[in-house]
């Protein structure tokens, strides 16, 4: 068997993940392995933890990553409160609201959901008279909603929450590091959030935190676990169950990220090494640079895109700064287009989910690759590959309409 060593081919990556790597991240994975346990592993284990608080703008003690995907994050949450029967509502405005829908079903809740077209948020005060009516224990919803492009603003619902005292558990995968996400300012108890997002580190790990209100519930279903249910648990029959996940047990995670570092799963120590050097990246930059450049690139390209002739997707009011969807022109075959973009000038490009496929493609401008020589590179390629295609476009104007944007506003701190 001859296989070749890996020959791994140059891409410009514009999707809403996986999204390119800073070298220096890259650089940090190939640092030798350390054991779990060593004090020179534990102390950035301990640095990961207040360089993710400062991330996501929280005093929350508990604040680490989980192994696995994002989606690893949202599970770890939700199987850690939910016990069976429990009332969650869950407001869906895209594919990720679905999928925290379908894990809380497997957790046994009961989910009530309410939905609004695609391309569209929730009028906070809708999501607000929903949740009294009903009462649930749980609100979980995305703020950035990937497949979509839009975001959902979160702070009356972060308050109203508060003082129904319903948890908030919120979804910030695609929006952490690249858009403003104020943790604790909105009551948010529970956050999870993506680092192949706009923290531009390699998927396998899901930052999240958590406050007391959701530690009180961890720390309960701890107690009947090792079979010490107190008599007042009795007396006001509590039915507190042990969590039913091993891997994502919060309770035992939590005394792995203590000083007591009791052993659980051997951690990832490599992609710890990555997520640390990630989040110090975003720090050095600065959260409000980091917000101003991801909607400095956004506002280049939607110039260079509409320049061309082309329409953007969804609701203006509440678009995601990192996520640009296109509607397709009609009579265009999106993945043909996608196709030849990739193969012609190794640009990606995304399609969507769902009611979305077909009709709009979506153009990530995440962490990394949130970057002028990027958002050139694709206006430039798919202008090209769009006139292959025989659609009427504006010829030349989009790279112009971009570059004016940089040139009025290019004096600002841009880091890239
Ligand atoms: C990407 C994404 C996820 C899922 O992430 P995985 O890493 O694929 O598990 C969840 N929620 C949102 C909003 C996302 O954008």
């Amino acid at each position: 068997m001859a296989y070749m060593e890996l020959n791994i081919p140059k891409r410009t990556i514009m999707t809403p993940g996986p999204v390119e790597v800073d070298p220096r991240v890259l650089r940090a994975m190939s640092y030798p392995v350390l054991g779990q346990f060593d004090p020179a592993f534990t102390k950035l284990m301990n640095e990961v933890m207040e360089m993710q608080r400062a991330v996501f703008q929280t005093n929350n003690r508990w604040t680490f990553p989980i192994d696995g995907t994002s989606r690893a994050g949202n599970e770890a949450l939700l199987a850690s409160i939910i016990e069976p029967g429990d009332l969650v509502f869950i407001p869906i405005y895209g594919r990720f609201g679905h999928l925290l829908a379908e894990i809380c079903e497997r957790y046994g809740a009961n989910v009530h959901s309410i939905q609004c077209p695609w391309g569209e948020v929730f009028d906070p005060q809708v999501v607000i008279k929903e949740m009294k009516k009903i009462s649930p224990k749980i609100v979980a919803i995305v703020h950035g909603e990937t497949s979509t492009g839009r975001m959902q603003p979160l702070a009356e619902i972060g308050k109203a929450c508060r003082e129904q005292n319903i948890l908030l558990v919120v979804d910030a995968v695609a929006s952490i590091g690249g858009v403003d996400v104020k943790t604790d300012e909105w009551h948010i108890d529970g956050i999870i959030g993506g680092t192949q997002k706009c923290l531009s580190v390699p998927s396998g790990m899901a930052p999240i935190s958590f406050n007391d209100r959701i530690e009180k519930i961890i720390l309960e279903r701890k107690k009947v676990e090792a079979g010490i249910a107190t008599e007042e648990d009795r007396l006001y029959n509590r039915t507190c169950l042990a969590i039913t996940s091993n891997y994502f047990d919060l309770g035992m995670l939590m005394d792995y990220w203590s000083p007591r570092r009791l052993n659980h799963h051997t951690e990832a120590t490599s992609m710890i090494y990555a997520l640390h050097e990630g989040l110090r990246l975003v720090l050095e930059e600065g959260l409000e640079n980091r917000f101003f450049r991801h909607m400095f690139h956004e506002k280049a390209l939607t110039a260079g895109v509409e320049a061309m002739g082309l329409k953007l997707f969804g609701d203006a009011h509440h678009k995601l700064p990192c996520v640009t969807c296109i509607d397709i022109p009609s009579g265009v075959d999106g993945e043909s287009v996608r196709n030849m973009l990739l193969e012609e000038f190794s640009i990606e490009m995304a399609s969507s989910f769902g009611p979305l496929h077909g009709k709009i493609w979506r153009i990530g401008t995440m962490g990394y690759s949130c970057r002028k020589e990027n958002v050139l590179a694709v206006l430039g390629g798919l202008e090209a590959v769009l006139i292959r295609h025989k659609v009427r476009v504006n010829r030349g104007e989009a790279l112009q309409a971009a570059l004016d944007v940089y040139a009025a506003e290019a004096k600002k701190t841009i880091a890239y």
